[in-house]
């Protein structure tokens, strides 16, 4: 299955992929994942990044191309995998249909997990990680049991540069601007598919399996 996730920054895609990798066994390929590992071992590609994602603008292009292409080339994405976060423009989605064209493995489906703006901003302004084992937790809907403390190991949990406020809105914007038309895109090629990312994770994990056709 190969298979790439759209929606917006907090709607869950992040959340429905690793579900997706226990379940089917493919790799998740995230950019922002890639990109954020970089910035913090302080890449020359890490510190190119960095300036963009502080201000909640897309990475170049030619950067995020240039990773994925070297990623989906590696043995453990013969099977398939989930690409989360890319495309994220017309011009990343033209790319990657020619690459995998000349690989001859076209994409199966592009999902888009689709979730209301005002739930996005609480998802996104209350979302908090922790620093020791990255466990997630937010505010609003899944508080940590002490404020600022995670409660599996007692790590401190912090807010991520983009997820503050301005950045969010920024984020959202760039979404709206450049993310949503490929939407029409991939319809066009008759791969789209939708879910509501609304409710619980379980029965959304639900609606996406029913949606790619799996039980
Ligand atoms: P994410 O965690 O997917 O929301 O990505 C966080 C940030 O990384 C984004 O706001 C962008 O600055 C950058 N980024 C991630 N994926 C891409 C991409 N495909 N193209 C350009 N920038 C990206």
């Amino acid at each position: 299955m190969r298979l790439v996730l759209l929606g917006a920054p907090g709607a869950g895609k992040g959340t429905q992929a690793k579900k997706l990798i226990e379940k089917y066994s493919i790799p998740q390929i995230s950019t922002g994942d890639i990109l954020r590992k970089a910035v913090a071992d302080g890449t020359p590609l890490g510190k190119e990044a960095k300036s963009y994602m502080d201000k909640g603008e897309l990475v170049p292009d030619s950067v995020v191309i240039g990773l994925v292409k070297e990623r989906i080339a590696q043995d453990d994405c013969k099977k398939g995998y989930i690409l989360d976060g890319f495309p994220r423009n017309t011009a990343q989605a033209e790319v990657l249909d020619k690459v995998l064209a000349e690989m001859g493995a076209p994409l199966d489906t592009a999902l888009s997990v689709d979730v209301d703006k005002d739930v996005l901003m609480k998802r996104l302004t209350g979302r908090r990680t922790c620093k020791s084992c990255q466990q997630m937790y937010n505010v609003y809907f899944s508080p940590p049991k002490k404020e600022g403390v995670c409660d599996k190991c007692g790590g401190e949990l912090f807010q991520r540069n983009d997820d503050k406020e301005e950045t969010i809105k920024k984020r959202l914007d760039v979404y709206d601007a450049q993310t949503a038309p490929l939407m029409g895109y991939y319809k066009k090629k008759g791969i789209l598919k939708s879910v509501m990312g609304l409710g619980d994770i379980n029965e959304i994990f639900s609606k996406v399996c029913a949606a790619l056709g799996k039980k």
